[in-house]
């Protein structure tokens, strides 16, 4: 993988969060005040599970669609927002919240019904933008369009399973789309004031270091303003477990995680906002590796390693291949 060791350490990544420009940080430079992202389930689908593209889903999902289930306990959106927004307010101290769209595909439904979700989150006062999580291949012109007409008024993102830049990845762990199709929805919201922001999973099955640098690469030389690293674990009745179990993939080490989280940031475009450096394992479902539940630790070592490998966000980062 090619590097750039010359440069520098840019001002704008030294405050308040030295070494990687956060959410935390983006959010508050946005709105001015401290905002929490509430996590909502709409009760969609996902057409890599209902048969449109395929029935048996990503290798790693399992029937949750990775999302929070809340849908499933009868809960509407407006009394998912109530109920998380009381909890949230009592323990960060927080009145202003973005609205996730999290479980499954967020924009795969007729486009009433997807007006009528986002309006619903948007009635809340308290609720300032939209954050939809989607896949590649469910961007069509006309969902481009809607997203657009919530961006004029609303601080809107749009976040896409990416995974991996790599086809041949992209197939093997099922993800029924390719590199392609993400770069088209990209090129497709281009302009219309909607943030794409990338979610990438490090420690796929085949895939190199190299191949995980070359993901951030790509990602760098598009407009793409936000990505989110992901580990690859691994949850229990997934074919995923199901390799695991026939000895046919190890997830990795803490310590080889923690190395590939800081080349990764070394290869992003130095603006763009990190919004996760590693995954939240369900306790209950998780198979490996363990390490995996200890968020804090994972990511105190992950800022311990770029203080001693003297890594930042962008230092390998080619400006010359800039989209
Ligand atoms: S696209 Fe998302 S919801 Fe659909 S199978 Fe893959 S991980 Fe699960």
């Amino acid at each position: 993988m090619t590097s750039n060791p010359t440069r520098t350490r840019p001002t704008a990544v030294n405050q308040p969060t030295p070494r990687y420009y956060d959410f935390k940080t983006y959010l508050t430079r946005t709105f001015g005040c401290k905002i929490h992202r509430i996590s909502l389930d709409a009760h969609l689908s996902c057409p890599n599970r209902d048969g449109t593209v395929s029935t048996l889903g990503c290798i790693f999902c399992d029937d949750h669609g990775s999302g929070t289930g809340l849908a499933r306990q009868g809960l509407s959106l407006t009394e998912q927002i109530r109920t998380l927004k009381q909890g949230l307010s009592r323990r960060f101290k927080v009145s202003k919240f973005v609205a996730y769209f999290q479980s499954y595909t967020n924009t795969y439904a007729p486009m009433p019904r997807l007006r009528q979700l986002y309006d619903e989150a948007l009635a809340d006062p308290d609720i300032v933008g939209l954050f939809i999580g989607t896949r590649p291949d469910c961007v069509s012109p006309e969902v481009a369009a809607l997203l657009a007409e919530y961006a004029r008024t609303h601080l809107v993102w749009l976040e896409l399973g990416l995974q991996s830049a790599h086809d041949r990845t992209l197939a093997l762990i099922n993800r029924g789309h390719t590199f392609a199709d993400f770069v088209t929805a990209v090129t497709r919201l281009q302009g219309t004031g909607v943030q794409i922001c990338a979610h990438v999973i490090l420690g796929l099955p085949g895939e190199s270091a190299d191949d995980m640098m070359a993901t951030a690469q790509h990602l760098s030389a598009l407009p793409v303003a936000g990505v989110k690293i992901h580990l690859l674990y691994i949850v229990k009745g997934t074919a995923l477990d199901q390799m695991y179990l026939r000895g046919e993939y190890q997830p990795l080490t803490r310590a080889a995680y923690v190395r590939l989280v800081g080349d990764f940031l070394g290869y992003l475009r130095p603006e763009m906002v990190v919004m996760r450096l590693t995954g939240d394992p369900p306790r209950e479902f998780l198979r490996a590796p363990t390490w995996a539940l200890e968020k804090q630790r994972n990511l105190e070592e992950i800022k311990g390693d770029l203080t001693e490998r003297d890594l930042w966000q962008g230092k390998f980062y080619d400006v010359s291949t800039r989209g």
